[in-house]
């Protein structure tokens, strides 16, 4: 446990404090100095300033057989707040949520659709605001805004890039841009990966898995959860699940390569194929529109589910590729969990369910060494945004 806090900062080491405290209800300054490695004295310097800071509080004395009772210590839940926000081009969604973790306020209001960023950025932080209005809370106590969104991340974790593929957005620093408008740290952060920690954030994981939270928006990634950690690659974009290459020389994908998951089974793809049936375009009323995927892809999930053959198809089409993916990723990673969360299993997630369940149960490597469990998310996007203020609430405690 000790080597975890050793060549630690000033900061790193609150940070690390404020997470063993908030892993057990109250504890005394001796348990920390135990879990920790740290010696007693360095616990209580940085306990002294945790204190003065407001991120926690003592709460009595332990019971005693003998000795010294012990002060106890509690996370302050309600001391500091934090800002999730699920960036999608359907729907914005914002979670306000406490030290603990806890939401303690939602918002949710139409995507990014065809706006600019400029345009964008100035809603988000009046958004923002009327959440922290409503709520109640200082400004001045909330540690930052996390922002899940799908696209690359660059090395400095600031700017994102190609969240579509030909405009303004493509270049645009999103982060920079925020905090500048907000007065408030701003992180971005896959959309995936943010859905990963809503996941594991509300305790449904247990923290011992190694799991997989595939999350299907526009496009699809998957945020890698090995031993308790988020695995991130060398550049922090690990996960992009939705470029695994499934048909070498098949259909161009976007990205550039051939034969992605994304070009042959992604949002886009169903829509595309559904267009090109003249009849079933009219008869499910697509507007074809290349803003409007998610819109469209909604329309074909939700006749599939009300018993459409054509549309079955083509979405059993669809996860029948996904599940494949999936079964290649549990025999390389050795996976015990994957998760399917995200906006575009809001209405045909059982597919997908199926189809994974399927592949995983009946062909795993491992299938007769351990079960592999496979669930539909039932936080939709709050998953997400929960994930995206404990992103902002890390990188907040982290820079104090
Ligand atoms: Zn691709």
């Amino acid at each position: 446990m000790g080597a975890r806090f050793a060549g630690r900062s000033a900061a790193e080491t609150g940070r690390g404090i404020v997470d063993l405290v908030r892993s057990s209800e109250v504890i005394s300054r001796v348990e920390l100095a135990e879990l920790s490695g740290l010696t007693e004295a360095s616990i209580s310097r940085t306990v002294k300033r945790l204190l003065e800071d407001g991120l926690l509080v003592e709460v009595g004395q332990s019971e005693t057989t003998g000795g010294k009772p012990r002060r106890l210590l509690a996370l302050n839940t309600n001391g500091r707040y934090a800002v999730g926000l699920s960036v999608d081009e359907a729907q914005l969604t914002y979670a306000l949520t406490n030290l603990r973790g806890e939401v303690v306020g939602r918002l949710v209001s139409r995507g990014i659709g065809t706006d600019t960023p400029a345009v964008v950025v100035r809603r988000m932080v009046r958004e923002t605001t009327r959440l922290l209005r409503e709520h109640e809370v200082d400004a001045g106590d909330v540690l930052g805004i996390g922002v899940a969104i799908a696209g690359r991340l660059d090395l400095r974790g600031a700017a994102m890039r190609a969240l579509r593929d030909t405009t303004d957005w493509e270049q645009f620093a999103l982060g920079p841009a925020l905090e500048e408008a907000l007065g408030l740290p701003a992180t971005l952060e896959h959309d995936y990966v943010c859905a990963a920690l809503g996941e594991f954030w509300v305790g449904r994981i247990p923290a011992s898995s190694d799991f997989v939270c595939f999350y299907a928006a526009t496009g699809f990634g998957a945020g890698i959860m090995l031993g308790g950690e988020i695995y991130r690659g060398s550049s922090g974009n690990a996960g992009e699940v939705g470029h695994v290459v499934l048909q070498a020389g098949g259909p161009e994908c976007w990205c550039g390569s051939r034969g992605c998951l994304e070009a042959v089974a992604g949002p886009r793809t169903v829509v595309r194929k559904a267009l090109a049936s003249r009849a079933l375009a009219r008869r499910l009323s697509l507007t074809g529109d290349p803003d409007a995927v998610r819109a469209d892809f909604a329309l074909v999930a939700r006749a599939a589910a009300a018993g459409d053959a054509a549309c079955e198809q083509l979405v059993e089409e669809s996860a029948g590729y996904v599940g494949a993916t999936l079964l290649s990723l549990t025999n390389a990673l050795d996976l015990d969990r994957i998760v399917l969360s995200g906006p575009a299993f809001a209405d045909a997630g059982e597919y997908y369910l199926r189809a994974t369940q399927s592949a995983v149960s009946e062909l795993s490597f491992m299938r007769q060494v351990h079960p592999v469990t496979v669930e539909l998310s039932t936080l939709q996007m709050q998953s997400s945004a929960i994930g995206a203020a404990t992103v902002a609430l890390d990188g907040g405690l982290a820079a104090r």
